[in-house]
């Protein structure tokens, strides 16, 4: 049986966060600049600790809200509607899925020093594996982790390191074991910022205008000189040469992530745009009542119920503990996309107001360009999952399990 009813529970929670984005962060949006960021956000924070809003997936036991997928899904399809809701909630990228990172594979000191004050939102965390050298083929990174007594000494270059400028703390990958298989040669280094060995050169100038707010929020991309850094052993995480396969498992939940904010964002876009053409009139009609007009809006509406069903989709397999890699990666090119073409057509129906800065439309625009990039290129996983359609088919003669089908084992 197909059951579309969302768990009671699931439902009060979403509808509770709902409330809070609605009715403070979006209302806070209005006021909040770079000099009053921390105020802001510290009373934002408070308010949604007080209500029991916090750290939505993370384990009770560690002060989060233990969601389970579904209703975890649920509530960050409404904190992507604001740019204050995740870190209202401490759920913002990349500090989220490194927690989980942190929480799977830290030593129980590793999580006291590190994951207990991230988990507080007294630290922020960034994570280093993208270099000049490489990005989509994480394999090619070139930065070495050399032993030396009770020590690793990196050395090498990172870039596009998101949020270092705003982060305490830092997780760097480098190459630990160059003669082993390619996937076993990375190892994952916890350090401590600021540090003389890891020297931010620059906060790259990217298409989305640099602004103080933006630089305060976290939006930074920073390029890096790993210059004679110093780790401790004890800084090691999840055991070395195991790097790569932690990075890949954090890279996961924050695609899908990055994916439901995508939905709250093109939702809060189509508002505006609904809101927009009701009450605007050209050539004595409202663009409402226009046919054309009427299409676009069926257009994104079609998006974003896919962008919805698969992400409900996805949540269903995560809870019942399924192979959802094929989901994932045609999802993650999916809501890319998606996002990109209803914020467009919002931002189309406002004219030039939405070319100005007078809505988040022209913002999100510039923004959500890097989407089709982040977390792996649209084709790179476009390519994975071709390679799975081709595998499906020629096990079991039919590509549906490729296509979230019935499965066939
Ligand atoms: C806003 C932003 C934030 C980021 N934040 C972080 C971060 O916090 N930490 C971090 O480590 N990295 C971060 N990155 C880096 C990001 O992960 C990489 O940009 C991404 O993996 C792509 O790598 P690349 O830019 O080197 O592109 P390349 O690997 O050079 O690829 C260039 C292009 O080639 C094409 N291509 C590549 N491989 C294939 C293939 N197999 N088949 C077909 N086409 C292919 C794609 O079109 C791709 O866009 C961020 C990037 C951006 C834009």
């Amino acid at each position: 049986m197909i059951d579309f009813e969302i768990p009671e529970e699931a439902r009060a929670i979403r509808n509770k966060v709902r409330d809070f984005v609605q009715n403070e962060c979006i209302p806070a949006e209005e006021t909040c600049t770079a000099d009053n960021f921390e105020t802001t956000l510290a009373s934002l924070r408070q308010k949604a600790r007080g209500q029991g809003l916090w750290c939505p997936f993370i384990p009770e036991e560690h002060g989060g809200m233990g969601l389970r997928p579904l209703a975890n899904a649920l509530v960050q399809m409404e904190l992507g509607e604001s740019f204050l809701g995740a870190l209202s909630l401490n759920t913002q990228g990349p500090d989220d899925a490194t927690m989980l990172t942190l929480l799977e594979h830290g030593t129980d000191d590793q999580k006291e020093r590190f994951l207990k004050p991230l988990l507080e939102g007294h630290k922020r965390i960034c994570y280093s594996m993208t270099e000049k050298a490489a990005g989509a083929d994480a394999t090619g990174m070139q930065t070495t982790a050399v032993l030396d007594g009770d020590n690793y000494v990196l050395n090498g270059e990172k870039w596009f390191s998101s949020s270092a400028s705003v982060a305490d703390i830092a997780v760097v990958m480098a190459k630990t074991d160059p003669e082993a298989p390619r996937h076993q040669q990375y190892s994952t280094f916890i350090v401590e910022l600021p540090n003389p060995g890891y020297k931010i050169l620059r906060n790259i100038e990217t298409m989305q205008p640099h602004t103080e707010l933006g630089l305060k929020l976290g939006g930074s991309h920073s390029e890096i000189a790993i210059d004679n850094l110093v780790v401790p052993q004890d800084n090691l995480l999840g055991g070395r040469g195991n790097g790569f396969n932690m990075g890949q498992h954090r890279l996961a939940y924050g695609r899908l992530r990055h994916g439901m904010h995508n939905v709250a964002m093109a939702q809060r876009a189509l508002d505006l745009a609904a809101g927009h053409v009701v009450d605007r009139v050209t050539f004595g009609e409202r663009l409402a009542d226009r046919q054309g007009v009427r299409w676009m809006l069926a257009d994104c509406a079609a998006e974003i119920y896919k962008a919805r069903l698969m992400l409900l989709h996805i949540a269903y397999k995560a809870e019942e503990g399924m192979d959802l890699r094929q989901e994932n990666g045609i999802a993650k090119v999916f809501l890319a996309n998606m996002v990109h073409q209803v914020v467009d057509t919002a931002l189309q129906l406002h004219g030039a107001l939405g070319y100005s800065t007078d809505t988040p439309l022209a913002r999100w625009y510039t923004g959500i360009r890097s989407q089709r990039l982040v977390d792996g290129p649209d084709e790179v996983h476009r390519w994975r999952t071709g390679a799975n359609v081709i595998r499906a088919y020629e096990k079991y003669g039919t590509t549906a399990s490729a296509c979230g089908g019935e499965l066939f084992d």
